[in-house]
């Protein structure tokens, strides 16, 4: 699975003095705190879980997808709704994998969960060529077999880890190497068409992940164990993305933003905008084009965006401040 920056063993990490005690434990509130708060303004934002919902967390044992459970578990205590969460692993049966971390976690929790074993490792090994990239075809059998479960476990949405940086990554790489404007979605209908699929971490920065999960000591699960390479390419993107953010603080909240405010009519897509029938209204409208001055910058950054304010959304707001 697709689980990146995984945090030392809790026995690795040196003890602390009290007054550094206090100070870390006021750190980790605040970050519980925010967590929830970006987590629950997402779900509002996107409408990503209504009442009578029942929810499949997909759990790699990568910090994202622990971070994911650990939150939701949170806001399912106290939402204005109720819904279900059932967390699923999959045990892809690849080397090394350590098949009795997630069930005693999961059953010391006490929630509802499956562990689902499926040798897909084998099934890619035997099909693709030695030193071909498998992933496309692992991630093929493991979708299947997560429609499936979450069919038998009568599931409405399937529930992933991505989070903020995951998405913009994303974008970044299918403008630079797909030539398309398009990102990774909060929310949507999956390919079959059967379920929905919601991503609520959609506002939380990675850093803030990889924070929570070495403070609440996860049992993470490395992400090598198939013995694939890393994406390359995402990975670059990563860097480049940190690079900037270093280099010019909020670059990156500027840039997610930009993602839920888009004007087509300063872009080229002719789906989008009837550049064919555009005639001159004889209205003024400061939107409009502004002929040879440059079009001056806003500053849109926004720290946890809110595109949707309905009424029924803020009645249901999951925001916890
Ligand atoms: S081949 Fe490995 S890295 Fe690629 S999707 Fe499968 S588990 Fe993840």
């Amino acid at each position: 699975m697709d689980v990146k920056h995984e945090m030392p063993p809790p026995e690795h990490i040196p003890p602390l003095g009290p007054a550094a005690r206090d100070r870390a434990q006021r750190e980790a509130l605040k970050l519980e705190k925010r967590l929830c708060r970006q987590t629950g303004q997402a779900i509002t934002d996107f409408h990503m879980i209504e009442a009578g919902d029942r929810v499949m967390v997909c759990l790699s044992g990568g910090k994202d997808s622990h971070g994911l459970l650990d939150i939701l578990l949170k806001l399912q205590a106290r939402a204005p709704v109720r819904f279900e969460l059932v967390a699923v692993n999959l045990d892809q049966k690849q080397p090394g994998f350590p098949a009795e971390v997630l069930p005693a976690y999961l059953r010391a929790l006490g929630i509802e969960h499956r562990i689902e074993t499926q040798d897909t490792y084998s099934i890619v090994k035997a099909k693709i060529a030695e030193g071909k990239t498998t992933c496309s075809l692992c991630s093929r059998l493991r979708r299947g077999i997560l429609y499936r479960v979450a069919r038998e476990l009568r599931c409405n949405k399937i529930a992933l880890g991505h989070h903020r940086d995951d998405m913009l990554q994303t974008f970044f790489l299918n403008l630079f190497f797909g030539g398309k404007l398009k990102g990774m979605p909060p929310k949507l209908v999956t390919d079959n068409g059967e379920f929905i699929v919601i991503r609520p971490l959609a506002y939380v920065a990675e850093q803030d992940l990889t924070a929570w999960a070495a403070h609440r000591r996860f049992p993470l699960i490395p992400c090598n164990l198939c013995g694939n390479q890393p994406n390359l390419q995402r990975q670059a993107v990563g860097d480049m993305l940190r690079a900037w953010d270093k280099q010019y603080p909020g670059r990156i909240e500027s840039m997610f933003t930009a993602l839920q405010n888009v004007v087509p009519s300063h872009l080229m897509d002719g789906a989008l905008h009837g550049f064919a029938s555009l005639k001159p209204t004889g209205v003024p409208n400061a939107q409009g084009d502004k002929a040879f001055d440059e079009e001056p910058l806003e500053c849109g950054a926004r720290a946890v965006p809110t595109q949707i304010t309905s009424k029924t959304s803020l009645q249901h707001n999951w925001s916890l401040s």
